[in-house]
C-alpha cells in the first residue's frame, strides 16, 4: 500500500513472528507432557528446540529484509499512501505492546524460555516499529528517499540480531548448561546448612532444562551410618531444597568416608 521497503520489512517481520509463535505453542503442549518410557526425564528441552528453529526463520527473514532494501536501494521510489501506513502501523504496535506485556509476565511466572523469549522479541518489535514509523514520517517529510531502504536494513540487521540472539540462548539449555552461579551458590549453601550427620558433599553438578533444574552430588557419611539414617540426611536435604526451589530433580549418592572418591571442589 505504502511502497515502503521499512514497512515492508516490519511487515515480513510480523509474518515471521505468528510462524514462531504457532512453533512456540506446539513446543509448549509438547514440554507439558508427563515423562514416559522414552523420555523418563520429561520434554522439557523440546522448548530450547523451538526457539533454536524459531531463530533460523528469523535469520532468512532478515536475508529477505536485505534483499528487499537492496533492490530498493537501486530502484527508488516515492512513498504512498503514509497516513494510512503509519496509522495500520500504529495499531499493529499498541496491539504488539499489550501482547508482549502479558507474554513476558507469564513466561517468568511460568519459567517457560519459549514463551518468554517470543516475549521479549516482541517487545524489540515494538520499539523497532515506533523507529521505522518516524522514520517513514521523515521520508515524506523531507523526500529523501534513500532513507527508506537504509531504515530497512537497520532493521534487518535488528532482526539478524534477535535471531542470533535467540539461538545462541537456547544452546545454552540444549548443552546442559549450569544455572545462573547465583542459584548454584544457593544450592551449595543449603546443602551445607541441611546436611547434619554427613562429613562431606562434593561432586556437585548442575544443568538445566526448561522449567526443570536438575542436582547431582556425593554425600559422604561415616561408614557405620545405617542406610535408614543416611537415608534420613538425603530426605532432610531434599525437602530443604525443594522448599526454595520446587522445580528442582535432586539425585545423591551416598558414600562411607573410607570410600570417599573426591572430584569436585567439597561443599560441607
Ligand atoms: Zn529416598
Ligand atoms: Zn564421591
Amino acid at each position: 500500500m505504502t511502497r515502503s521497503a521499512a514497512f515492508y520489512s516490519d511487515a515480513l517481520e510480523s509474518t515471521v513472528n505468528v510462524a514462531a509463535a504457532m512453533i512456540a505453542m506446539a513446543a509448549i503442549r509438547f514440554a507439558a507432557r508427563p515423562p514416559d518410557a522414552n523420555h523418563p526425564y520429561g520434554h522439557d528441552k523440546v522448548e530450547f528446540f523451538a526457539a533454536v528453529i524459531e531463530g533460523v526463520l528469523i535469520i532468512v527473514a532478515a536475508l529477505l529484509i536485505f534483499e528487499h532494501a537492496w533492490e530498493t536501494w537501486l530502484t527508488p521510489r516515492a512513498i504512498g499512501l503514509p497516513i494510512q501506513g503509519i496509522v495500520v502501523n500504529a495499531v499493529a504496535t499498541v496491539l504488539n505492546g499489550a501482547w508482549c506485556a502479558v507474554l513476558i509476565r507469564y513466561g517468568k511466572r511460568l519459567r517457560s524460555p519459549a514463551l518468554a523469549a517470543d516475549g521479549w522479541h516482541l517487545l524489540a518489535d515494538v520499539v523497532t516499529s515506533v523507529g521505522i514509523a518516524i522514520g517513514v514520517g521523515l521520508v515524506v517529510l523531507t523526500g529523501y528517499l534513500p532513507l527508506d531502504p537504509l531504515l530497512a536494513a537497520a532493521t534487518g540487521v535488528y532482526v539478524l540480531w534477535s535471531g542470533a540472539h535467540m539461538i545462541s540462548s537456547s544452546v545454552g539449555g540444549l548443552m546442559d548448561a549450569a544455572p545462573q552461579p547465583a542459584v548454584v551458590h544457593r544450592v551449595r549453601e543449603l546443602v551445607a546448612d541441611s546436611a547434619a550427620g554427613a562429613i562431606e558433599a562434593h561432586d556437585l553438578r548442575m544443568r538445566h532444562a526448561g522449567k526443570l533444574t536438575f542436582l547431582e552430588f556425593h554425600l559422604v557419611v561415616p561408614g557405620s551410618m545405617t542406610v535408614a539414617a543416611s537415608h534420613a540426611i538425603c530426605d532432610h536435604i531434599e525437602e530443604t531444597l525443594r522448599h526454595d526451589m520446587p522445580h528442582l530433580m535432586i539425585t545423591i549418592h551416598v558414600e562411607p568416608e573410607e570410600k570417599a572418591k573426591q572430584h569436585g571442589v567439597p561443599v560441607l
